[in-house]
């Protein structure tokens, strides 16, 4: 039988959503579209302390920008759900009652203090912390004890000693861990709430999810969570951990690598498809050069091909996959990108005119700017090249506009009037049109600012010239 592919993302709602989270959540969206399979998305809402509602609207409105859409999860119920972990505490009760039954989970009463001193006893004697297993073996009238002295038990699973545990990491490849090595974890703590180590993998298990993709700093969770779900009789899941996003510099991504958020980026006028032809590169040797379609990259994607070294997150490649995105995208889309200051009827032509000079929204503010507002001063840069081609210049390009002629017709008498050709004629009309050296077509550009505007800054031109 084949069984259908079913990944999923998990996200905690504590905060924004990150490129690294993004990736993880693309990725995994990718692992399901390519096989045709389902993605589910779970909000990881038990640590009540600080997930927080806004930040899984948050999550939903920038997955629904990125355009990963999934079958399951909030909103989208099935009878796997519900997808928020904080409404599936019955859940949770029944498999601890369960491995309780069995004799593979019992009451631990230690404190913090008694547990911080037993490790640091551990570690002075050169080994690795972990659960000493302490109450493992209590009694029941020891337990009682413990209860009546006001003592709050939390539930740890018992992991069996002397096992070696192997699974095949979808990412690192083989993985062997003792299970000595692990010591008896908690599975539901002292306030009754399931950890995470529990409902995490309770529910990859009860949502029939296959293959998960998570980050590397989940590793050592991995055995735990197959041991506790093979003594649940459940099918085990892949797993693989996708290595830690890092800035240019190597370092963890931090405040000085730039917007790292998704909400930022968006803000900031980012498309969405460019930041997927970032991410989709980001650790994943993709088989597909240059700019990639949602389509493309659900071909393309081959988890075979994620890396196992960090994965530099550049900044400038983004601005690539930004330029690239402006180019393709539909004028529509860039609708919202062009400023008040342009006449209704001149939008489409504008973004026609100036698209090949935009990255980002501000690029169309300062293009519309050029087009309409005032210019700043010509620069001693400027104003020397305006003045190198002379009066003659400016007066014929004057005369031209007179007698109603466009770019091409402008150049024309310019040129039969003054002999000048190539850069030497290009140049200084560029200049005494925008003040710059360098930007869009100039035809285009010369239509949408009109033959008045036009005209006074070759007359200001001409000013400059005596
Ligand atoms: N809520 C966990 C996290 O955000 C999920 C880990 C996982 O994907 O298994 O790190
Ligand atoms: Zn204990």
């Amino acid at each position: 039988m084949v069984t259908l592919t079913v990944s999923r993302f998990a996200p905690s709602p504590t905060g924004l959503l990150h490129l690294g989270n993004a990736r993880t959540a693309f990725f995994s969206w990718l692992y399901a579209r390519h096989r045709g399979g389902r993605f589910v998305l779970r909000i990881e809402d038990t640590d009540a302390s600080r997930s927080r509602p806004e930040h899984v609207e948050a999550l939903l409105a920038d997955m629904a920008w990125l355009g990963l859409d999934f079958d399951a999860g909030p909103g989208k119920d099935t009878p796997e759900g519900p997808y928020w972990q904080s409404q599936r505490a019955g859940i949770y009760e029944q498999a601890f009652n369960q491995l309780q039954a069995m004799g593979r989970a019992y009451p631990c009463y230690c404190t913090a203090l008694e547990l911080e001193l037993a490790r640091k006893m551990q570690l002075s004697r050169g080994q690795a912390p972990r659960y000493a297993g302490t109450c493992r073996d209590l009694t029941l009238d020891q337990r009682a004890a413990r209860e009546a002295e006001g003592r709050q038990g939390a539930l740890r699973f018992q992991v069996p000693g002397g096992r070696e545990l192997r699974y095949q990491d979808l990412v690192r490849g083989e993985q062997v861990f003792s299970s000595d090595a692990l010591g008896d974890f908690i599975i539901q703590r002292a306030d009754g709430s399931a950890s995470f180590l529990a409902s995490n993998a309770i529910d990859d298990a009860l949502m029939g999810v296959t293959d998960v993709l998570r980050g590397e700093d989940h590793v050592a969770n991995t055995p735990r969570q197959l041991l506790l779900l093979e003594v649940l009789e459940h099918r085990l899941p892949r797993y693989g951990h996708l290595p830690l996003l890092v800035g240019d510099d190597g370092a963890p991504l931090a405040k000085r690598h730039g917007a790292t958020s998704v909400s930022e980026l968006r803000g900031l006028g980012y498309r969405p498809e460019a930041v997927l032809n970032l991410l989709f590169r980001l650790g994943h040797s993709a088989a597909v050069e240059g700019w990639a379609t949602n389509a493309g990259m659900i071909e393309g994607f081959r988890p075979e091909h994620l890396g196992r070294a960090p994965a530099r997150l550049d900044m400038a490649q983004l601005t690539h996959w930004q330029k690239e995105a402006v180019k393709l995208a539909h004028a529509d889309q860039l609708a919202d990108w062009v400023p008040a200051t342009v006449p209704a009827d001149d939008k489409a032509a504008f973004i026609a005119a100036v698209r090949a000079n935009l990255t980002l929204p501000a690029d169309a503010k300062a293009m519309a700017d050029m087009i309409y507002e005032d210019l700043p001063p010509l620069t001693p840069e400027l104003e020397a090249i305006v003045r190198a081609a002379g009066a003659a210049t400016f007066e014929a390009a004057v005369l031209a506009l007179d007698s109603g002629a466009d770019w091409s017709g402008l150049t024309r008498s310019v040129r039969e009037a003054t002999g000048r050709k190539g850069r030497d004629l290009f140049q200084p009309l560029r200049a005494a049109l925008t003040h710059a050296l360098e930007g869009p077509e100039m035809a285009p550009l010369l239509a949408l600012m009109g033959p008045l505007r036009a005209r006074a800054r070759f007359e200001q031109a001409l000013t400059a010239c005596q």
